[in-house]
């Protein structure tokens, strides 16, 4: 079977994780890569192949979950960053790469008048957060069912795989982990995602204590669901009537457009959160918006100021890496990208169709994800009864004829993929189906 074959062609990874869980809970540091028997150990990575620790070659369709747009290594990322490690690795004092990116992200997204750098999407969603505390004054924030912010706290709260509590319309708030302050299940709102009326009234009953609502466009690791165009005018309506600050995660979502989901939806939120690809496979985040929210953050003015240190923050290297990589992702290039990602849905949605199993591919641009259920999936209460041993003998069956996708089902076309790759990757799991 194919947990056997996966044991046969993966002797060393299987010696570090027994190695590595000695001293590592479960051999590694993210949790989300890990699946059974054992997860793989990857080696080198280039273009859109990527090569774990016994020699098995794969067609690379997870970019890092998101991150590579680019795929590995891509030599205009490697010269950028090269030249920065020459240079110097961070320095105490701002950087002009600093203020190059922030142009160049401005310039991208109208909606984001002024930016500050993290290391990571779970801090610009942090500050993000706070930002809109201390703009209004209020504590509460509203996140969607399912939708995934980064490792905070206070959206550490009903994402996968929480699972889901209370109605479909009217979720409860299901820790995403134990030991969470308390305080964050009490300020946390969760609202239906997809579900413009039921959103509405929750958003308007809990108005005057929201600072803000979290959303992605595009739900991430939950498994790549588009939002309708109508719930984000909605939310942008509503927010902007209740004087709540509407916040886009986008750390997944940006590569749908030049100017990221928004532009693709034509919604403008008041704040905007970024992270992955911007960083060219180095740790960095971003949140910008409003003007008048993000002078918060300027120390030069009178008024109220919020901290924003970092020892990392801005980080040069990953500032090189990030920008080489936004300069080859023009519209032109996403146009492609985004071509792929149709070509690769539809190819999929035909296989499951031949072999005859009931299964959704959702997604958007270059995003996919294969959810094993026979109902339309629109929000991520339609993906907790997918057969997760289904979805698991389609990902070990896939690394056998030599593709990688996300463990959980979701993944990318980079730009490093042409039809070639689509096609291999549909091919693949033709055979992966029909076995
Ligand atoms: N927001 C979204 C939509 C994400 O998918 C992620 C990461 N999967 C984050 C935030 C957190 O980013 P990071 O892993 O860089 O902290």
């Amino acid at each position: 079977d194919v947990e056997r074959l996966y044991r046969s062609l993966t002797p060393t990874s299987h010696e570090y994780f027994l190695e590595g869980s000695r001293y590592l809970p479960g051999a590694d540091s993210r949790s989300t890569l890990f699946h059974l028997p054992y997860p793989l150990v990857l080696s080198e990575g280039h273009g859109c192949r990527v090569s774990d620790v016994d020699g098995n070659e794969l067609l690379d369709f997870t970019g890092n979950h998101t991150s590579l747009v680019l795929g590995y290594g891509h030599p205009r990322v490697r010269e950028a960053v090269r030249d920065q490690l020459d240079r110097g690795t961070c320095f105490p004092g701002a950087t002009a790469l600093g203020v190059r990116m922030a142009k160049l992200l401005c310039d991208r997204i109208p909606s984001v008048e002024r930016v500050r750098f993290t290391n990571s999407g779970t801090e610009a969603v942090m500050y993000a957060v706070r930002a809109a505390r201390a703009f209004t004054g209020r504590p509460g924030v509203a996140k969607v069912e399912g939708g995934y912010h980064g490792s905070w706290d206070d959206v550490m709260v009903s994402t996968r795989p929480a699972g889901q509590a209370g109605d479909r319309v009217r979720p409860a708030a299901v820790p995403a982990s134990p030991g969470l302050t308390p305080g964050a299940l009490g300020t946390t709102v969760v609202l239906p995602f997809n579900e413009a009326e039921a959103a509405a009234r929750l958003i308007e009953q809990y108005g005057e204590q929201l600072a803000a609502v979290v959303v992605e466009p595009v739900l991430g690791s939950a498994g790549m669901i588009p939002a309708d165009r109508d719930y984000l005018v909605m939310l942008r309506e509503l927010t902007a009537r209740l004087g709540i600050v509407l916040v886009f995660d986008e750390v997944v979502s940006f590569r749908i457009a030049h100017g990221g989901a928004q532009e693709h939806f034509a919604v403008s939120p008041d704040l905007t959160c970024l992270g992955k690809l911007i960083g060219g496979g180095f740790p960095l985040g971003a949140f910008g918006g409003r003007g008048d929210i993000m002078a918060l953050f300027d120390p030069s003015g009178g008024g109220p100021r919020m901290p924003h240190p970092g020892s990392y923050n801005a980080n040069p290297v990953s500032l090189a890496g990030g920008l080489a990589t936004l300069e080859v992702l023009t519209g032109e290039a996403i146009g492609g990208l985004n071509a792929r990602g149709a070509r690769l849905r539809n190819r999929m949605r035909a296989a499951f169709a031949e072999a005859g199993l009931p299964a959704q591919v959702t997604g958007l641009g270059s995003l996919f994800a294969i959810h094993p259920v026979a109902h339309p999936v629109r929000a991520y209460r339609d993906t907790i009864g997918a057969d997760a041993g289904c979805r698991h003998r389609i990902f070990l069956g896939l690394f056998t004829e030599g593709v990688l996708i996300d463990p959980r089902g979701v993944g990318c076309v980079s730009t490093a993929a042409g039809e070639a790759e689509v096609d291999r990757f549909t091919g693949a799991l033709r055979t992966v189906l029909e076995g």
